[in-house]
């Protein structure tokens, strides 16, 4: 754990605490300074691979084909590093229930920077800017 601390250039002092507007019950920054030898939980790994600042908590571990953070809670088991953030500070997430960013940064982790949605809620934000996942580049008034 020490080293993942030293590797982050992450050190007492740069404590994390909930920002204004975070959930009263994220549990970010608690458990992060923890040692002592005992074996990091599950927590601790996932923060040891996050990079803090006052923006965006950058997810620093592998990631999805699609630029997703990848984390992998337990052997064999993967799921993408903002949902599993997310469900630390909000509690485990409905099933279909999509993750999204209001930062638009899909490598970031901060609890604040996610708002939970249907697909079709996914759908809608990105119509609402102008990114349409798929093919939407032309209308067919555009075309003609
Ligand atoms: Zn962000």
């Amino acid at each position: 754990m020490r080293g993942a601390t030293e590797r982050n250039e992450r050190g007492p002092t740069a404590q994390i605490v909930p920002e204004a507007g975070a959930p009263s019950n994220a549990r970010v920054g608690v458990f992060l300074f923890t040692s002592g030898g005992a074996p990091a939980s599950i927590e601790e790994r996932f923060w040891s691979r996050v990079r803090f600042s006052d923006g965006c908590w950058l997810w620093e571990g592998s990631r999805f084909p699609g630029g997703y953070g990848r984390f992998s809670p337990r052997h064999r088991d993967e799921v993408g590093a903002h949902r599993f953030s997310y469900s630390l500070a909000h509690g485990t997430i409905p099933p279909k229930m999509c993750i999204m960013h209001f930062c638009e940064n899909r490598h970031c982790v901060k609890p604040s920077h996610l708002w939970m949605g249907t697909y079709s809620d996914r759908t809608r934000a990105a119509i609402a800017k102008g990114r349409f996942p798929g093919r939407r580049k032309t209308t067919r008034k555009e075309a003609a």
